[in-house]
């Protein structure tokens, strides 16, 4: 059961809303979990800090890796930053192959990152693109390759802050209610965005609804919506 879980988001705090308890899940499974944020989002998500008179740039970066790495601490995971730069997050070639190298060194089985549109974000999506390119660097064809490649991870979106708006269809629900406390530890850390903390308490026992429903299981009472891309392959259904 236990499993290499690597999310990749395109700011330092994406993960913990979107993916903290299936992080946490992973890890309590005796799985590895490895974070790691393409960059702060040190100017457009972190409206909170630049409130304090005198506030720079290199302070905000300070603190949002202090929140992130004690919330991924919180999770069981590890954390790291990029550092690429928001607002507007630009993929290069360099950047690329970083992003691929990260992925072929973690070798995850289980690869977390955002949905493929999000008109409220420009960030969100550049993030998707540069992923599923890494991926597929990383993991090559699915054939041998003239460079070292990774078995295929898994490839999961996780979800945004307006799901029917972002092109995405709930297809997985993990059912975090053991580590849901892990969670909201983690939620709490990102102190310059206090304002999601209530929402993404709602959204996961609304998908805790769903969930249930999905399943006939009255014991779950959070969950967390995923999207799986690449088809599952088992030997029954
Ligand atoms: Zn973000």
């Amino acid at each position: 059961m236990s499993k290499r879980v690597q999310v990749i988001g395109a700011h330092s705090a994406d993960f913990v809303w979107r993916a903290g308890g299936a992080v946490a899940k992973a890890v309590e499974n005796g799985g590895e979990a490895e974070v790691i944020a393409l960059s702060y989002g040190e100017r457009g998500e972190s409206g909170q800090l630049w409130k304090e008179e005198g506030q720079t740039i290199e302070n905000v970066k300070k603190i949002r890796h202090g929140e992130a790495e004690r919330a991924a601490a919180a999770l069981g995971a590890s954390f790291r930053c990029l550092d690429l730069g928001d607002y507007p997050l630009q993929i290069d070639g360099d950047a690329l192959m970083q992003i691929a190298d990260s992925i072929r060194e973690f070798a995850p089985e289980v690869l977390i990152t955002h949905t493929d549109t999000d008109p409220f974000n420009p960030d969100h999506p550049v993030a998707y693109a540069a992923v599923d390119r890494a991926r597929g660097l990383a993991a090559g064809a699915g054939v041998s390759s003239a460079f070292p490649t990774i078995k295929p991870p898994a490839l999961f979106l996780f979800e945004p802050h307006q799901p029917e708006l972002c092109n995405f269809m709930p297809t997985v629900f993990v059912d975090i209610t053991p580590v849901i406390e892990k969670k909201r530890a983690a939620m709490a850390e990102m102190k310059a965005q206090q304002y999601l903390q209530t929402y993404y308490a709602q959204r996961a026992e609304q998908r805790g609804n769903h969930a249930r429903r999905a399943s006939g299981n009255q014991d779950v009472q959070f969950a967390e919506a995923f999207q799986r891309v690449i088809p599952q392959v088992v030997t029954e259904l």
